[in-house]
């Protein structure tokens, strides 16, 4: 169950922490080995319009299978990889495979890929990303990238540049978990940007709290304000889809519609007939 692999993996990660720097540097070696062979695989969760609950997207996740201590979380290995230019490697693997895979899904929906921070410091962002572009077929309107609050606090006028040069093309930017990083209202207001995610801990806390509530109806007033579209993350339940609907929250994402999956199942799913409705009749099931 999820409840037991996440308690096995806190062990391993416990047991890592005590046995301090020599585990964590061989952990890091496995990644690397498991970076250089492209054994990241990498699934896709999908993202919904509220309005027609037909799906418009899909989010790209990576995930790593430990030779022998099975999977790790990305919530692990991510920053693992975050504390040296792994990151690089990592992630130019994920979006490689997302945009080839992305290439192949019936309906041409949009593929979101997490960049980290590092990555887009890279004085050859923009060229890679072209050129896997180019090298997939995918058409750039196809591409969102999702960038966290910490790109903020590092953002230059290269930066910018970078972003710039890429929107102009048709790649489209998503500010990740919204509302839980460094995010000054100035800084959001002069970052080229597509869309917010709303951070699941806001989305999970709606139906207890009118605080939480609060909070998401203003931060989809202010995507409105600033030309911004909205995704709510970690959408769980049914009386969460409605309340973000009412609220005028554009996409879901969560378990309520499925959880991630592989490429095979992913490409399925998409192929599938959608009845159109608030709620996808049996979408739940197919992860
Ligand atoms: P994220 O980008 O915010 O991705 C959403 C996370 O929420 C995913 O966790 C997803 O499996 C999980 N999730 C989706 N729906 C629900 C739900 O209804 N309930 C709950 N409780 N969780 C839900 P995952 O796959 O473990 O990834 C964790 C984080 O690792 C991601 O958060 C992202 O920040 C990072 N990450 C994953 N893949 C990559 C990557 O290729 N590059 C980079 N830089 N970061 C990545
Ligand atoms: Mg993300
Ligand atoms: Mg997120
Ligand atoms: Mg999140």
């Amino acid at each position: 169950t999820v409840k037991a692999a996440g308690r096995g993996r806190q062990c391993l990660f416990d047991v890592a922490i005590e046995r301090g720097f020599a585990a964590r540097r061989e952990m890091e070696e496995d990644l690397h080995a498991a970076v250089a062979e492209d054994a990241i695989d990498v699934h896709y969760q999908p993202q919904i319009s509220l309005a027609t609950g037909l799906p418009v997207g899909c989010e790209a996740l990576a995930r790593w299978e430990h030779p022998r201590h099975g999977r790790v979380s990305p919530a692990d290995f991510i920053p693992l990889a975050e504390r040296s230019t792994l990151i690089l490697a990592l992630g130019h693997r994920v979006l490689a495979r997302a945009c080839a895979d992305a290439a192949t899904w019936p309906g041409s929906p949009r593929v979101a890929v997490n960049v980290s921070a590092q990555q887009l410091l890279e004085n050859d962002f923009v060229e890679r990303v072209t050129a896997v572009l180019a090298e997939t077929g995918l058409a750039p309107g196809r591409l969102e990238l999702e960038i966290t609050e910490s790109v903020l606090l590092k953002i230059n006028a290269d930066v910018l540049d970078a972003i710039r040069t890429l929107r102009r093309i048709g790649v489209t930017f998503a500010l990740d978990d919204f509302g839980t990083g460094y995010s000054s209202l100035s800084r959001l207001h002069h970052l080229p940007l597509d869309k917010l995610k709303i951070d699941q801990s806001f989305t999970s806390a709606m139906e207890t709290s009118d605080e939480a509530r609060g909070i998401v109806a203003t931060i989809i007033d202010l995507a409105c304000k600033l030309g911004l579209a909205t995704t709510a993350e970690g959408v769980e339940t049914p009386s969460q889809n409605a309340m973000l609907r009412d609220a005028g929250c554009e996409q879901g994402q969560g378990y309520l519609y499925a959880r991630p999956m592989d490429a095979q199942a992913c490409r399925r799913m998409l192929g599938e007939a959608w009845p159109a409705g608030p709620v996808p009749p049996g979408l739940a099931q197919v992860a």
